[in-house]
């Protein structure tokens, strides 16, 4: 099943095809470290993730690369507020934001950070100068846009329009719209020498730089939130075909929706901002994962309680589903002979696991995909939970473990813990509860349940049956 991919770059959906499969190599543009991470930023990251989890799943082996801008004027602005070094303010933001990544399970191979390659940056920018492509001016060096008759070809934005001009040191430049590379030092800034005299780097720049360095020349995947097409992802690449003499420098470049609350746009004017920190400790990593990939990663994404609570809601229904699959493929023996049910169970299955695919093969429809996650845990609770069938159990447990692979729900925390024994115990405990109501003590079976609630064990009554699932226990 080919994989479609919506590309910004043209606006439409394409085969994927990497350059040099099985390897992808992944860029997505970091935070400015001036401030806490928030969910907007989580929505971006494990967006991404989700993507590089599936094309794992698919058989790629993904690079991915996550820059950690620590020098702009964010950053300096923060530190003229408090008074903190900028040193110590970007060291505190970037041990939080890895420390939440980690978190959150998302784990580029590299997390760059600008000062730590400025040496590099200078080496780029006079590659451009040389190039004819960008020039000095003051001691600031511009890329010059009028010499890149590609300039507007990823942001459908042309020469002739208004942009958002950089304000700065607008005398200095041939046009309002060339885009600072270097920018001379002003007093009371971190600066470093450069053959222009001291300054620092333009923002831009860094993308172009640290890509190249850690994935080469060429790129597969370029991400970003929305607010990046323009200007940033559309002078990243300028500078970077100009400077590298490759087109095209990115083949795919991918863009995340943004994040909406109670219907408003996330945003500093609004003071509704979430910080990062404080969703992981309310819902926990499991179910803002699910959260986050049950939208589509092109569409606006709501948080609101309705939704979260259905992600909530399904993070239950599949640790509950596996719970049944691991009873299921204890007591099943190997199949010798499967009954019309069960034969006409595997074809549910196998058309929920081919749905899934396709969702997800069509430009990563994490939307339409977890419509598909649903679906399952119907199946395992309404059709796996009556059948003896031994090959159903293994690739229930089979599609289990790939959906894990894309959504990291399991959580690890309570390794070492000896599972078999612990579900005996908790499975004991439930069926002398059983026994209870069967002979109405309500009383006492209310009573284990709310002890078993209190140590995290959830106990959910059918007419039937009683199923329980355990957040603390979950590989
Ligand atoms: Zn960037």
């Amino acid at each position: 099943m080919p994989i479609k991919v919506f590309n910004t770059l043209g606006r439409r959906k394409e085969e994927f095809e990497p350059n040099n499969p099985p390897i992808v190599k992944m860029y997505t543009c970091g935070p400015t470290v001036y401030d806490h991470s928030h969910i907007g930023h989580g929505r971006m990251y494990v967006s991404f993730d989700g993507i590089k989890k599936y094309l794992e799943l698919r058989g790629y082996k993904v690079i991915h690369v996550q820059n950690i801008t620590d020098i702009d004027d964010k950053i300096i602005n923060k530190s003229r507020e408090t008074g903190e070094p900028w040193e110590a303010i970007v060291d505190m933001y970037i041990e939080e934001y890895l420390e939440l990544l980690k978190e959150l399970k998302v784990r580029p191979h590299y997390n760059p950070r600008v000062t730590s390659h400025i040496q590099d940056i200078i080496s780029f920018v006079s590659k451009l100068i040389k190039k004819g492509y960008a020039y000095e001016s003051n001691g600031s060096v511009y890329f010059n846009v009028d010499k890149y008759k590609f300039y507007g070809e990823l942001s459908g934005r042309l020469n002739n329009e208004l942009w958002g001009q950089e304000e700065e040191f607008l005398s200095d430049k041939k046009h309002p719209y060339d885009f600072v590379l270097w920018k001379r030092r002003k007093p009371g800034e971190p600066y470093w020498e450069s053959p222009w005299g001291p300054g620092r780097p333009g923002w831009h720049i860094e993308c172009s730089v640290m890509s190249t360095r850690y994935l080469g020349e060429r790129i597969d995947i370029h991400g970003g939130g929305e607010d990046l097409v323009f200007p940033h992802h559309e002078n990243e690449k300028a500078q970077s075909e100009a400077a590298l003499g490759v087109r095209p420098w990115v083949k795919y470049w991918l863009h995340t929706g943004y994040l909406m609350i109670k219907g408003e746009k996330m945003s500093k004017s609004l003071k509704n901002i979430i910080p990062l920190k404080d969703a992981i400790k309310e819902l926990g990593v499991p179910v803002l994962r699910l959260w986050i990939l049950s939208t589509h990663y092109r569409s606006h994404l709501e948080y609101n309680e309705t939704i979260i609570n259905q992600s909530r809601r399904l993070y239950e229904r599949l640790l509950s589903a596996e719970s049944i699959i691991e009873r299921k493929l204890s007591e099943a023996s190997q199949s010798h002979y499967d009954s019309d049910e069960d034969v006409n169970r595997m074809k549910i299955l196998s058309s929920i696991i081919l749905g899934f695919h396709e969702a997800l093969s069509d430009d990563f429809n994490f939307g339409e995909a977890i419509k598909y996650v649903w679906d399952f845990t119907k199946f395992i609770h309404g059709e796996l939970q009556y059948s003896e069938s031994g090959a159903l159990a293994l690739l229930s447990k089979e599609f289990a473990d790939q959906l894990n692979s894309v959504y990291s729900y399991r959580e690890t925390e309570t390794r070492g813990v000896d599972y078999e024994f612990f579900r005996s115990l908790v499975d004991l405990i439930i069926e002398v509860r059983n026994e209870l109501r069967k002979n109405k003590m309500y009383k006492l079976s209310d009573m284990i349940r709310d002890k078993l609630s209190e140590v995290g064990i959830t106990v959910m009554d059918y007419k039937d049956h009683s199923e329980w699932v355990s957040k603390k226990l979950k590989e």
